[in-house]
């Protein structure tokens, strides 16, 4: 597959290539240009020239190219659903409902966009500003720089390109290298809906050797970031030498806490659905850290495993599959070597952790302690579920909040006094009552507290991220 530069299909200019791999088969199924610092400034210095010609585009026909664009993506989403399931090693029908998400994330933000009002201040709130007028507008940033993980390549990238292009921006576009594939498809079909070619730069490489290039470039105006905390503060550094913006979804190690009068099949439910069915556990909000009262925590844990031993492990294009491999080997060495670490911190493996390439057998830990690694900062990023217990609700949320990570965190109770208190006391973003912190929707403010992120992906906060407010004075004109 080829890099998008400027309307172009190209290689990198001096021809080198990472290589793509099928995480379920191991097997290369495609390779992918390692852009070198000359084509990224180029990309960066001809989406300048992109936004002006997209940015004087009326909003509504802006809205009517991006509508195109799902119609577009809408009859490719077979295909593209398909390199994203080789790609990512997760089952065909996940990667299919990918492709509605994308588009319906596209077209809520053309709607709110077309909404997105500006202020009038009201006239002679201050003496002797009476005769004058002031309003605001809101206007683009330019460019932005949309960096995307590996777990959710379309839907991530939705989540910043939608609103950063229906406001006017320009992108410039870096995929994760574990699966950029379906990713830069996506350049080719925005340019076919009508998108001017230099407003969307879709470049591919390592992001330790490229990245660089992007967070010190003084012509990008926002980083829009998901991924690592990490790297997110690598990026926040240079990010400051030009005051570029930036906005960070970080990592997570998000509490779920199941109080004596839970509903356990709730419980056993949610916790099965977000930890181990969806994405075979990458997610970044989902549940992390189970915090089990001591009263419920056999029951809890028997019922989880018998779930757990429903999943079907395999070929992710077999509809009968239920549980794919990870984003490579790699991912699925990190998880066993996490798995094993906190066994040797002397956490029991009463489930699971089998690995077998880039699969790995969904594992639950018992007996776990405060003094180990994974119950603060060790996020696993895969299916392991580290069970620990309390007696009172203050051990509870003291375990919730020992962390430097705030995104989600979720509780299972039926005394709503309780429910308030733990959302009003729990350090995260967001709080669900009875369901896993892995919910998200397109309207809430999605973020994290402490090092979980900066800023906040929603419809009614992204837009604010990728403009800018000017105030224009009409003087003495009352
Ligand atoms: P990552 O290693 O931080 O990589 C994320 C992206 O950044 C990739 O495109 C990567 O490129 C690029 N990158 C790597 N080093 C860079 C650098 N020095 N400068 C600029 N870009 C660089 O994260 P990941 O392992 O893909 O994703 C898992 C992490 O993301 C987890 O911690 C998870 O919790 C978090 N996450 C957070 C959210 C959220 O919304 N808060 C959502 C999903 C995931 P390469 O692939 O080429 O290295
Ligand atoms: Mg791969």
């Amino acid at each position: 597959m080829k890099m998008l530069i400027s309307g172009v299909l190209c290689d990198s200019a001096d021809k080198s290539k990472q290589n793509v791999y099928n995480p379920a088969t191991g097997e290369v199924i495609d390779t992918i240009p390692a852009a070198t610092q000359e084509d990224v400034e180029r990309a960066i210095r001809d989406s300048v020239e992109g936004q002006r010609e997209w940015g004087a585009i009326p909003l509504y026909k802006r809205g009517q190219i991006l509508e195109n664009f799902c119609k577009i993506l809408e009859k490719n989403g077979d295909e593209i659903a398909t390199v994203l399931t080789k790609e990512m090693g997760k089952p065909y029908r996940e990667a299919r409902n990918d492709i509605g998400a994308v588009t319906g994330i596209f077209r809520a933000y053309i709607a709110a966009a077309a909404t997105y009002l500006g202020e009038t201040m009201p006239i002679g709130a201050q003496g002797g500003k009476e005769h004058d007028f002031e309003f605001t507008v809101r206007e683009p940033l330019g460019t932005v720089a949309c960096i995307v993980p590996y777990n959710g390549p379309l839907v991530l990238f939705a989540y910043k390109a939608a609103p950063a292009l229906i406001a006017g921006n320009a992108i410039v576009v870096k995929p994760a290298s574990d699966d950029p594939l379906a990713v830069l498809m996506l350049g080719s079909l925005l340019l076919e809906a009508g998108v001017p070619a230099k407003a969307i730069q879709f470049i591919s490489g390592s992001g330790s050797k490229i990245g660089k290039y992007i967070s010190e470039n003084p012509l990008v105006n926002r980083i829009s970031f998901t991924g690592s905390t990490a790297v997110g503060i690598e990026i926040y550094e240079k990010a400051a030498k030009n005051l570029t913006h930036v906005s960070l979804e970080l990592g997570g190690n998000a509490p779920f806490v199941l109080m004596p009068d839970g509903q356990v099949d709730v419980a056993v439910q949610e916790a099965f659905l977000g930890r181990a069915a969806t994405l075979t556990g990458q997610v970044c909000n989902t549940s992390k850290r189970f915090i089990i009262h001591e009263s419920l925590k056999n029951e809890f844990m028997e019922k989880l495993i018998s779930k757990l031993k429903t999943l079907v492990m395999g070929d992710p294009f077999d509809p009968e599959t239920t549980l794919g491999s990870l984003v490579s080997e790699h991912a699925a060495k990190e998880i066993e070597s996490q798995i094993q670490k906190t066994v040797a911190q002397g956490a029991r493996l009463v489930y699971g952790g089998e690995r077998n390439g880039a699969y790995i057998v969904p594992a639950v830990l018992d007996g776990l302690t405060m003094d180990m690694e994974v119950m603060h900062d060790m996020e696993i990023f895969g299916p392991v579920f580290p069970i620990i217990t309390f007696n009172t609700y203050e051990e509870a949320i003291e375990i919730a909040n020992a962390t430097t990570y705030g995104l989600g965190a979720s509780i299972y109770t039926e005394n709503m006094r309780t429910a308030l208190r733990f959302a009003k006391d729990v350090q995260a973003g967001s709080v669900i009552v009875n369901g896993n912190s892995y919910y998200r929707s397109l309207l809430m403010p999605f973020g994290g507290y402490k090092k979980s992120g900066i800023g906040r992906e929603g419809l009614f906060t992204a837009l604010d991220e990728v403009t800018q407010i000017k105030c224009i004075v009409f003087k003495g004109m009352l």
